[in-house]
């Protein structure tokens, strides 16, 4: 019912921090309704992981914790397996990628496994939280159990991140070691009907996120530095890209969860897709033509 993303980018931020802009962002979506919670970190720090397919320097798989019932026992649960295993609190990132959700189940009842984040499977090679409802997901459930995959949940979600990580694995086994995560993105978009927000998070692409809607609400919050609030709201996209080094950078299904920390803020439309790689920020047009896909709005900060 409602996702929610934290990127900092060139800042450190301490693993603890990372965990709490996390919840908060929950918390400030919990008035909606949901029946589940869930959250994405990293557990090595990615910076030393360049992209890689199938080599050994693979970056480690991100940490997936999920929990039913209402945000504090998410919360309680995360502590518990952070003693449980000796997860380090204090843990610096200087950039990081988490992402967030509360549900509020149509495919599968309220449960751990049908929690998000949603899962291409072990190694959590591709992380998806999504809000909606995939109309098409039992077509593309056969095809994928067809090429191999299992699925663990109940959810329309699942098919999300399954579509990645095969799309991703052809590319490569095609020889296309290049494939870029928006790339992957727009050919997993052209097979899904239905109404979402997505936010997907992924160990081959480390420290990177992509976002992309179709009928449901998105919005990206961008902050330069330590000052909370000092923009006005609503820039236009040229304005607020063009003029911006961002520093942390928040995707969110509802406003409230992000003009804690900026007031810039961008309303992200309809078929579109936000790439955040290297404090930089692409809008992609998504264009169900054929696969071709045109138009951007997109900006290097200066
Ligand atoms: N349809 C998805 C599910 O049931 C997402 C629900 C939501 O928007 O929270 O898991």
């Amino acid at each position: 019912c409602g996702i929610f993303a934290y990127l900092n980018y060139n800042v450190n931020r301490e693993r603890r921090h990372i965990l709490q802009v996390l919840f908060n962002g929950l918390r400030r979506l919990e008035y909606r309704g949901y029946d589940s919670a869930g959250i994405s970190i990293d557990d090595g720090d990615f910076s030393s992981f360049p992209r890689s397919s199938s080599d050994g320097s693979l970056s480690p798989p991100p940490l997936v914790f999920r929990q039913e019932g209402n945000i504090e026992s998410l919360v309680k649960s995360v502590y518990q397996e952070v003693v449980a295993t000796e997860l380090n609190l204090e843990k610096s990132f200087t950039t990081h990628a988490g992402i967030a959700h509360t549900r509020w189940a149509t495919h599968g009842e309220p449960a751990p496994r049908n929690s998000h984040p949603q899962t291409s499977g072990s190694g959590n090679d591709f992380l998806v939280v999504h809000n909606g409802v995939i109309t098409n997901y039992e077509v593309l459930k056969e095809t994928l159990v067809r090429h191999g995959f299992t699925f663990e949940s109940e959810t329309d979600t699942e098919v999300i991140p399954k579509l990645a990580k095969f799309v991703f694995d052809k590319a490569n086994e095609e020889g296309d070691q290049t494939v870029t995560f928006s790339q992957v993105v727009l050919e997993v978009m052209r097979h899904l009907e239905g109404a979402y927000a997505l936010i997907f998070k992924s160990r081959h692409y480390p420290n990177e996120l992509i976002a992309c809607k179709r009928g449901s609400p998105l919005l990206l919050g961008v902050k330069e530095n330590d000052d909370v609030c000092n923009g006005s709201a609503f820039h236009d996209a040229k304005f607020l890209l063009q003029n911006s080094n961002p520093k942390e950078l928040f995707l969110s299904s509802d406003a409230n969860a992000i003009v804690e920390h900026t007031k810039k803020v961008l309303v992200i439309e309809d078929g579109e897709v936000v790439h955040l790689k290297e404090g930089t920020v692409s809008i992609l047009k998504f264009n169900n033509d054929k696969g071709r896909n045109g138009g951007s709005r997109s900006a290097r900060p200066a």
